[in-house]
């Protein structure tokens, strides 16, 4: 795995992670775990970027999606989580086994809205 952390952290190579997991997420759902692999970042550096994408992508007309992470033991989904980081153990049964939550982006509007893009010519 290409795992390249001891370079500068560029602000270029920013952008470029992100446009990277922007690309990935399309074909998701994918926890950080996998993201982090997929890009040779930190699973923290994901959830900061996954952050940023959550918002930005609502410009482009694109949904970002969560699925909760979810406890293996009990089945409680940790529905009100807004972090992109990882809870550590289950409010309910305090069990650790939890499934972690995975990202995706989705494409909501397919063909361009006349009375969005009419204004922008
Ligand atoms: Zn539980």
């Amino acid at each position: 795995m290409a795992n390249d952390r001891r370079g500068p952290r560029l602000p270029e190579r920013q952008t470029t992670v992100r446009s990277e997991l922007k690309a990935i997420l399309h074909e998701g759902p994918f926890t950080t775990r996998d993201l982090s692999v997929r890009v040779g970042v930190g699973e923290k550096d994901v959830a900061m970027h996954l952050e940023h994408i959550a918002r930005s992508v609502q410009a482009s007309g694109e949904r970002f999606e969560v699925e909760p992470p979810r406890c293996l033991a009990c089945g409680f989904v940790f529905k009100d989580r807004t972090r992109m980081t990882k809870p550590s153990r289950c409010p309910r049964c305090k069990g650790e086994r939890l499934a972690p939550a995975r990202y995706r982006i989705a494409t909501t509007r397919k063909t361009p809205r006349p009375d969005a893009d009419a204004t922008r010519v």
